[in-house]
Order: structure tokens, then C-alpha cells, then sequence
């Protein structure tokens, strides 16, 4: 890396962008975070504003009218609604993101010579029916289903990828990340994590969709970004599967919060969601091959450390996180 490298992080404001930028920004880069707030909160990089080679604009990725000026290295797409209850609520700006916004990012990366990376999804599988899934699934995907916007925007989106990358010769690399928590998660996303922490902290029964037999794979963001990092720096075009083949029960991961939150709350089952996975585990054997990763955070550790992190957002603002 260059003393002057800069990277584009699209979606730094969000979740897991803003731990990409403060990770970038450790490593030396110059960051252009350019989100526009749509999900994300400009509380997760006001405390980064004031580090030397930060700045943030306000854009929409999918706008035609989008524009980023000087040289460029690394350009890293995370810009999409992500939870689900962004991106039902948001359905036509998610399929946009995947579309527009990709094409959008391409094009900078192609007119700077810099490297693309895209956060695809372990999604792109739909409710899969191998387990675990290796990148060499093709899916099972409803394309018209509740959860299509989604799905389907990051399958468009690996399409691209891969059609700038033979026709241009953009050197593109493809993130199919599985679920990932952490702190600044936000509370309300209805992601499994987030819901059972809000749940637990606010003494409110935590709610399973179904009989909470379908599984989940969960990783900590500090080890998801370290992978991203480690595929931004090698040459690997992916798909490459980004998470933690530790595969629980969502009932499990339930009682597993409730311990590390100290909550009494009772379990309950409610209806199950139409195309909800039923597994969710990753093949992670092509990261640990070509990159030597593999996550380290244990659950337990992960859970904590969020929890702590949630908690502490409630006490800040009670209404705006739990109401
Ligand atoms: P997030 O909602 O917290 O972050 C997404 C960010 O993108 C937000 O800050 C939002 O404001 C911004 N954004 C959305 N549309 C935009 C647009 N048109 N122009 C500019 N900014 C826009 O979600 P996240 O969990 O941090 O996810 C980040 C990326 O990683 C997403 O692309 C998501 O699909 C992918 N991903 C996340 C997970 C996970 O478990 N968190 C799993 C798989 C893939």
C-alpha cells in the first residue's frame, strides 16, 4: 500500500461499513465514506470525522448524477438496504442499489484502474438445499417472492461484477457475506441477533419465527471486515463466502442471549416467515484456502460484546432504539 492509497467506502455509514472505515483508516488509507443515510446513522462515523484522511458525502449510489472526484484504489460496495426490515420496506431502492449503484461503483473503480469489492450475500442461495453452502451452489431463489428485492439485487449485482470484469478487465472481487452482527446493529433491523438482544434488554418475550428449528451462522463484524480486507488485498475475483460455519439453532441462539443478557424473558413461537432459510450454514473452505481466514470471536464473546453495546444505546436514547 502506497502512503496516499484512498478507498471508497460506499455505505460507511451503516453497520458493518463503519467498522470498514475505522479498520481502513487503522491501516493507513485515505477514506471517502459516501452513504445516504438511508439505513445507516451519522452517529456510526461522527467519531471518526475528526481522524486525519476521513470524509463522508452524502450521495445515493443508484443516483445517475453520482460523481466522486480524484484517484481512487480500492472501492468497496456495501451500499444496500440490508435487514429485513429495510429492504421489504424499501424494496424497489434495494433492487436500484444492486443495480444502478453497482454500475455506478463499477464505473468509478473502472475510470480509476481500482479494485472493486462487493458485499454480496450468502442470500444469493435463497433457502438453500445443500448445507453448508459452498460458492459452487447456484441457489434456490423465489424470484418473486417477499424477499426477492434482495436476493435477486445481489444476484443481479454478482452479474455485473462479473460481466465488468470480463469485458473491461476490472479487477472485481465478490464478498458473499453470511450473517454478521455486533455493535451498531440497529435494534430495530428484525435481524435475529438484534431482535432477541432488544427483546431480552426490555424484559419482552423473545419471539421465534416458526418453531426455531431453522439454523443460523453467526459472525462477529470484527472478523467479517478482516476478511473483507484480506479479499480487498488479494488479487481473488470470488465469490468467495465470508462467515462462521458454527451453525445453531435460532431457538439456541434465543436461550444463548438470554444468558448473556441476565434475562428472565419466556421464548415464544410465532408464525413462521414465507422464504425464511430453513439452514444457513457457510463452506468456508476457499477463505481459509486463498485468504488464511477463518473467524475468531466466539459467539459467546460476540453476543457479549453487543449486548454491552445495545444496552448502552437504550440507556442513551430508550425511545428512539426500543419504542
Ligand atoms: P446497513 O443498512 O447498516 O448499511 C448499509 C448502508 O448503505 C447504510 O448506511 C445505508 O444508509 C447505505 N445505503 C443504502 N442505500 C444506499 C444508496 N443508494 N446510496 C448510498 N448509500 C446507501 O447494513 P449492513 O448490515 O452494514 O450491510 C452492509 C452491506 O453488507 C450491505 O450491502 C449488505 O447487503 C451486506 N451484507 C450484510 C450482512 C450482515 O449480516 N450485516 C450480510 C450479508 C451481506
Amino acid at each position: 500500500m502506497t502512503a496516499h492509497a484512498k478507498a471508497v467506502v460506499a455505505g460507511g455509514a451503516g453497520f458493518l461499513g463503519s467498522h470498514l472505515c475505522e479498520h481502513l483508516l487503522s491501516e493507513g488509507y485515505e477514506v471517502l465514506c459516501v452513504d445516504d443515510l438511508s439505513t445507516g446513522r451519522e452517529s456510526n462515523v461522527r467519531y471518526l470525522m475528526e481522524r486525519a484522511g476521513f470524509s463522508f458525502v452524502h450521495a445515493d449510489v443508484s443516483a445517475d448524477r453520482f460523481a466522486v472526484g480524484g484517484h481512487v484504489d480500492l472501492v468497496f460496495h456495501l451500499a444496500s438496504p440490508a435487514s429485513p426490515a429495510a429492504y421489504l420496506a424499501r424494496p424497489v431502492e434495494t433492487l436500484m442499489a444492486g443495480s444502478h449503484g453497482t454500475r455506478n461503483l463499477l464505473e468509478l473503480a473502472r475510470s480509476r484502474g481500482a479494485r472493486f469489492l462487493l458485499a454480496s450475500t450468502s442470500e444469493v442461495y435463497g433457502d438453500p438445499q445443500v448445507n453448508p453452502q459452498s460458492e459452487g451452489y447456484w441457489g434456490h431463489v423465489n424470484p418473486v417472492g417477499p424477499r426477492s428485492a434482495y436476493d435477486e439485487a445481489k444476484r443481479f449485482a454478482e452479474a455485473l461484477t462479473v460481466a465488468y470484469r470480463k469485458a473491461f478487465g476490472v479487477d472485481t472481487g465478490i464478498a458473499r457475506i453470511f450473517n454478521t452482527y455486533g455493535p451498531r446493529m440497529q435494534a430495530d433491523d428484525g435481524r435475529v441477533v438484534s431482535t432477541f438482544i432488544r427483546q431480552a434488554l426490555s424484559g419482552t418475550p423473545l419471539t421465534i419465527h416458526g418453531e426455531g428449528h431453522q439454523t443460523r451462522s453467526l459472525c462477529y463484524v470484527d472478523d467479517t471486515v478482516e476478511g473483507l480486507m484480506r479479499l480487498a488485498r488479494s488479487g481473488h475475483s470470488g465469490p468467495l463466502n465470508l462467515g462462521n460455519p458454527r451453525e445453531l439453532t435460532v431457538r439456541r441462539i434465543a436461550e444463548m442471549v438470554r444468558v448473556v443478557t441476565r434475562s428472565d424473558s419466556p421464548i415464544e413461537c410465532g408464525p413462521a416467515m414465507v422464504d425464511d432459510p430453513k439452514v444457513r450454514c457457510p463452506d468456508i473452505s476457499l477463505a481459509t484456502t486463498l485468504l488464511e481466514w477463518s473467524p475468531s470471536v466466539p459467539l459467546e464473546t460476540g453476543l457479549e460484546l453487543t449486548a454491552e453495546w445495545m444496552a448502552g444505546e437504550l440507556a442513551a436514547a430508550p425511545q428512539a432504539q426500543y419504542a
